[in-house]
């Protein structure tokens, strides 16, 4: 097999963002100060060298909170839970510290405001995703999901009171064009002020909008259940350039680099950045002799712990560049 491989372009940004740093750091906290176990409700971002290296360290990942032991402390994923759950948290007596990422709290909160006022809401987002559950979950009727643009054809409110609300890790070009078709459908719809699509989100799309036509393939590093990983992949080859996911440098393979000269790699939010060197270590091993890093957005964003975990040093700046 002949690698070609001579140059890798690395989107700017890639890899880890606010929320899934600060969740990752909630369950590493938990197990210093609390020892384990430390019971994680779901994977605690959908990661799975994440999840592995938090499980070695006593975290127990569960679904089902009936597999929570009384006394136990529990941590949140960083997408969220529905009210029930929480509720059911409450009942069974668990220290909680939830790692919702707080732009996906942002958007519960939003929900429980316009509910209160009478609205009902259209929520565009995948069916099953723990995100779009727990959002949805934040009411007990009169919120529809649309996964497609055919889907807001079907939607039947019982209220002229309607808005829109969007899983965070979308596509956002997808996203826009099924808002295209609820506004169409139901130009009274109230938007949010800013589009729930968060800032890694649009910043990881827009890198990969400059990079992969720069490149003659692009690999993802991230996980299958990482949404916004999906999307980074699904968004290169839609621009035209072959494009694949792994997990890690061993899935690598090297037919993906014949007659490629210059391979473009980013990172889903959730992926840690010892991964994209083991696989920039894995490319430089099939040729690559130069490494640049591409023009882009600076992220600037830190969120707070929750209380009872200790502070960190920016813990209380939250900003955006993006
Ligand atoms: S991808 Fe966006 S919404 Fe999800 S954890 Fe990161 S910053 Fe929060």
């Amino acid at each position: 097999m002949i690698s070609n491989v001579e140059e890798v372009l690395l989107a700017e940004p890639r890899g880890f963002c606010a929320g899934v740093d600060r969740a990752i750091e909630i369950v590493e906290r938990a197990l210093v100060k609390f020892g384990a176990p430390i019971y994680v409700r779901h994977e605690i971002v959908h990661n799975t060298y994440v999840v592995n290296d938090l499980k070695a360290k006593g975290a127990i990942f569960i679904e089902d909170l009936a597999d929570v032991p009384p006394g136990a402390t529990l941590v949140f994923s960083a997408h969220g839970v529905s009210k029930a759950v929480r509720q059911e948290a409450a009942r069974r007596g668990f220290q909680v510290f939830d790692a919702t990422c707080p732009l996906v709290t942002k958007v519960h909160v939003e929900v429980a405001k316009l509910a209160r006022e009478g609205y009902e809401f259209i929520m565009i987002g995948h069916k099953g995703h723990p995100e779009v559950e727990g959002t949805m979950g934040q009411l007990s009727d009169g919120i529809y999901l649309v996964e497609d643009i055919p889907d807001v054809a079907r939607v039947q409110p019982r209220t002229d009171k309607l808005a829109v609300v969007t899983q965070t890790t979308l596509s956002v070009d997808d996203a826009a064009a099924i808002l295209a078709e609820v506004k169409r459908l139901f130009p009274q719809v109230r938007e949010p002020k800013k589009q729930d699509i968060c800032y890694a989100t649009q910043n990881r799309q827009d890198a990969v909008k400059v990079l992969a036509p720069a490149v003659d393939v692009v690999i993802v590093v991230g996980s299958p259940t990482s949404s916004n990983s999906s999307r980074l992949r699904e968004l290169a080859e839609r621009l035209g350039t072959e494009a694949h996911m792994v997990e890690g440098a061993d899935d690598l393979q090297p037919a993906w680099f014949e007659g490629r000269r210059r391979v473009g790699l980013t990172a889903g939010a959730s992926a840690p950045d010892v991964l994209v060197q083991a696989v920039i270590t894995r490319l430089r091993e099939l040729g690559a002799l130069s490494i640049r890093k591409m023009d882009g957005v600076t992220e600037d964003v830190h969120f707070p712990l929750p209380r009872g975990l200790g502070d960190r040093s920016m813990s209380e700046v939250v900003s955006s560049r993006s």
